[in-house]
């Protein structure tokens, strides 16, 4: 999209907007020191983050991959987690896959997946209950690395608990 003929307060709108999505995102992801980046805005039923932008929802880690490459993945790709949390926005987490790739980790992610997973896959609670579980954590205390790692432990299948009510 050119904008050679926009009129400077036209221009000033769009640099405003942009901005303003721009602290939208940012207010939206904690960052953990070494670990990941997890949004904390709204979180799917599948555990993706949800962020609006240009009047349509769209998922964060594929926004994250846009904001850090300039453009949306190519036609054909899908973004994938390295770290399995699918919450996660950090931009040395994603990498880019095919499709059959990506229904192999949301079909992973279905099944009981077993001890010795970790991240949203080995999750008793479930990706979106597991990354619900994280964002409440960090809302409530930031990145403590000792209260989110007994969150994450919860859902550990080798803990034997019942899923939490989330
Ligand atoms: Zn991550």
């Amino acid at each position: 999209m050119t904008h050679h003929s926009e009129t400077p307060a036209v221009t000033a709108r769009r640099r405003r907007q942009a901005l303003l999505v721009d602290q939208r995102w940012a207010a939206n992801v904690i960052e953990v020191p070494g670990g990941c980046a997890f949004w904390v805005g709204a979180i799917t039923t599948t555990g993706y983050g949800r962020f609006w932008r240009d009047g349509r929802a769209v998922a964060t880690h594929r926004e994250a991959w846009r904001r850090a490459h300039g453009d949306w993945p190519p036609p054909g790709t899908v973004v994938r987690h390295t770290c399995d949390e699918t919450s996660c926005v950090r931009r040395d987490h994603l990498i880019l896959g095919t499709a059959a790739q990506n229904t192999d980790d949301l079909m992973r992610r279905g099944r009981w997946a077993g001890p010795g997973r970790r991240g949203a896959g080995g999750d008793v609670r479930g990706p979106s209950g597991r990354a619900r579980a994280i964002r409440a954590a960090l809302l409530e205390h930031g990145p403590d690395l000792k209260v989110l790692s007994g969150v994450m432990a919860v859902g550990d299948p080798r803990r034997g608990q019942l899923p939490l009510p989330l």
